[in-house]
């Protein structure tokens, strides 16, 4: 049983669903690639490729829409009634700060228009206002100022520097550009502006690590229930980069369970790692990985910016 078919939980169920009985149990009926939502604001048409329903690549998999609320010995309790299982892998996520970024629920085909609609109100705009500059509201103001130049644009950030998190040289790169580009960045602010569209890149509400786990990352006190991503109270950045470790961890693991050997892949968390790729539009990029800073734009597009990790995920699964 999967409960969160995101980032984690759609790659658990594809690898295992040839091997055990696999339930997924989500809101939604689809997996988004969360890294193309900038994108899609601007090229709604990727939503195509981006947006994928389960049933596309988990047709051995029984999906159940609706929402995980506990679990007891045996059992998990949804909004729909109890469900037996054996194994258990808790992946729902974290909330975010608006529908918009990411959605809690809904069909392929809703999300889709959604996006298709919100990128004719970003299109008609003459003023747009992004409030966060965290690496979501930077990504999408480069998506912006890129597809529609001329576009007003602020940006409104509450902190000091844009992209909290990351080191102070990609932090002013992304920055300088931006302003380069046209857009009026306003930092230290939580005054807002009046605007045609307010677009909300503030961040996870709620929920965002509350889950304890062990090396083996199952949940504390239950040896038959896993936790993986943002869910986990797992001390690093709540980033896919680390979802997608979780998943691979628990995908061995499960294995070794399934065969009746007992569990035995650990996971290591990225603790103070300040690895991060930020696209500032389809060409550009900034970011830093183990080897230190870059603002190599050519890198950027060859790893992130071109397709936003699209064809990665689909290729993943199979499509
Ligand atoms: C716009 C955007 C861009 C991002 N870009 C990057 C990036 O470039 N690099 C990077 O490393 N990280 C990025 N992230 C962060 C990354 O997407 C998350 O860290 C990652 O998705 C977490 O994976 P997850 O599986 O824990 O949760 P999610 O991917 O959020 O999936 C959670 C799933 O659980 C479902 N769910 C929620 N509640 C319930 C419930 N009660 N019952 C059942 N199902 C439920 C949801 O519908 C969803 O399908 C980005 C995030 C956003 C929003």
């Amino acid at each position: 049983m999967i409960a969160g078919g995101g980032l984690a939980g759609h790659r658990i169920a594809f690898a295992l669903q040839h091997e055990a009985d696999v339930t997924l149990i989500d809101p939604k009926n689809f997996f988004e690639v969360p890294m193309a939502v900038p994108r899609m604001l601007v090229e709604p048409d990727r939503a195509r490729e981006a947006v994928i329903p389960f049933a596309d690549f988990l047709p051995k998999v029984a999906l159940i829409r609706g929402s995980f609320q506990s679990f007891r010995p045996g059992f998990v309790r949804t909004d729909s009634g109890e469900v037996p299982f054996d194994y258990l892998v808790i992946a729902t996520g974290a909330g975010y700060s608006g529908e918009l970024i990411k959605a809690s629920g809904g069909t392929a085909g809703e999300r889709s228009s959604g996006l298709r609609e919100w990128a004719e109100r970003i299109r008609l705009a003459n003023h747009v206002l992004i409030v966060g500059g965290g690496p979501v509201g930077v990504e999408v103001a480069g998506e912006i100022l890129e597809d529609l130049p001329g576009k007003r644009l602020t940006l409104a950030h509450r902190g000091d520097a844009l992209l909290p998190g990351l080191t102070p040289g990609p932090q002013r790169y992304a920055l300088e550009l931006l302003r380069k580009r046209g857009a009026e960045v306003r930092l230290g602010t939580d005054v807002l502006c009046e605007a045609d569209v307010v677009l909300w890149c503030t961040g996870s509400s709620g929920g965002a690590g509350r889950i304890a786990v062990d090396a083996h990352l199952r949940v504390s006190g239950a040896e038959n229930v896993f936790a993986v991503g943002d869910v986990t109270s797992l001390p690093e950045p709540k980033m896919g980069l680390w979802a997608g470790k979780h998943a691979a961890v628990v995908i061995q693991n499960l294995r070794r369970l399934v065969r009746g050997v007992s569990v035995k892949a650990v996971y290591h968390p990225a603790t103070d790692s300040k690895t991060m790729l930020v696209t500032l539009g389809r060409r550009h990029g900034t970011g830093h990985l183990p080897f230190g800073d870059f603002t190599n734009s050519w890198f950027a597009r060859q790893v992130k910016s071109r397709d936003m990790f699209i064809g990665r995920y689909r290729k993943g699964v199979g499509l």
